[in-house]
């Protein structure tokens, strides 16, 4: 388990919460300004009370690549909420080091430590750089 206490994982477990529900309004936005007044319908459910539909997925159907940051922000909410229930949240899946209180404040969907994170990039950026 994460070398977090409880009051540092209510205040990140809050914060969670709180960019989730901005990212549904935002989308919700981005619907209204596209006219999806069906897609809106799907988002005016309470959260945690769907089905086996996760919201993600729903709005993943749908092919509006102005949605993507989005839907990538809501799959990174919703990974990070399933590690908090799994006892996995705050360690780095890398690695499994402690990812630390104060990275995790910064984002709390980081699912890797700094170290791992910057490997991760250079090695993307790298990558990207020989398809060029
Ligand atoms: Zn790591």
């Amino acid at each position: 388990m994460a070398a977090l206490d409880s009051s540092q994982l209510d205040l990140l477990v809050k914060k969670l919460n709180l960019d989730n529900q901005a990212l549904i309004l935002e989308v919700r936005d981005e619907l209204a300004n596209s006219g999806n007044q069906h897609r809106i319908d799907l988002l005016n459910h309470e959260p945690g009370d769907s089905g086996d539909e996760s919201l993600a997925n729903t709005l993943a159907d749908f092919n509006m690549a102005r949605l993507d940051r989005q839907v990538q922000g809501l799959r990174d909410l919703e990974a990070a909420f399933l590690r908090i229930k799994n006892g996995e949240y705050g360690v780095c899946v890398d690695c499994e080091d402690d990812i630390g209180f104060t990275r995790l404040q910064a984002y709390p969907t980081a699912k890797r430590c700094i170290a791992c994170q910057q490997r991760r990039e250079k090695q993307d950026a790298q990558e990207g750089h020989s398809r060029m």
